[in-house]
């Protein structure tokens, strides 16, 4: 199943099947917080967002209450993702083991360093938060960092 969320006059599309799969990849690290990186690409005309793979984070310092990558070390990764299928990093995502699916005034922060990074060439990331308790995916919102705000796609 596919799953459509707006913001303004942008289309977020994503199949359920990789919220299923990243949900999965972050079981195992419950209660602590896990996260990775959204691939994807924007359609032709930049008013629908596909995402359509996500990659873990490998090296990472995390906790119940925060997730932080290590930036940069996929650089390689993404160049290859680019050149043999057209795909792009997105954004990111990580859980809230027992928490809301909303982002921390650490999470607003940590988006906005990471739009200016000199290798991520993307104005405006997204944000998965995924709410996940012991056994279940509660919840999830997509955000959107636009003039220094994560705003929801709804
Ligand atoms: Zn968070």
């Amino acid at each position: 199943m596919t799953i459509t969320r707006h913001y303004k006059n942008l289309k977020l599309v994503v199949d359920d099947s990789l919220l299923e799969s990243i949900y999965q990849s972050s079981c195992g690290h419950y209660p602590k917080e896990y996260g990775g990186f959204l691939i994807g690409k924007y359609s032709h005309d930049f008013k629908t967002l596909h995402i359509q793979q996500s990659i873990t984070a490998g090296i990472f310092k995390s906790s119940r209450i925060e997730f932080t990558r290590e930036s940069g070390y996929l650089k390689c990764e993404f160049e290859k993702l680019f050149i043999h299928k057209g795909l792009y990093y997105i954004g990111e995502w990580h859980t809230h083991p027992d928490g809301e699916a909303w982002y921390s005034s650490t999470d607003l922060n940590a988006m906005i360093s990471i739009a200016h990074e000199k290798n991520v060439k993307i104005d405006n990331p997204v944000l998965l938060i995924l709410s996940i308790t012991n056994n279940s995916l509660r919840d999830f919102n997509f955000f959107i960092l636009n003039n220094n705000r994560l705003e929801i796609y709804e």
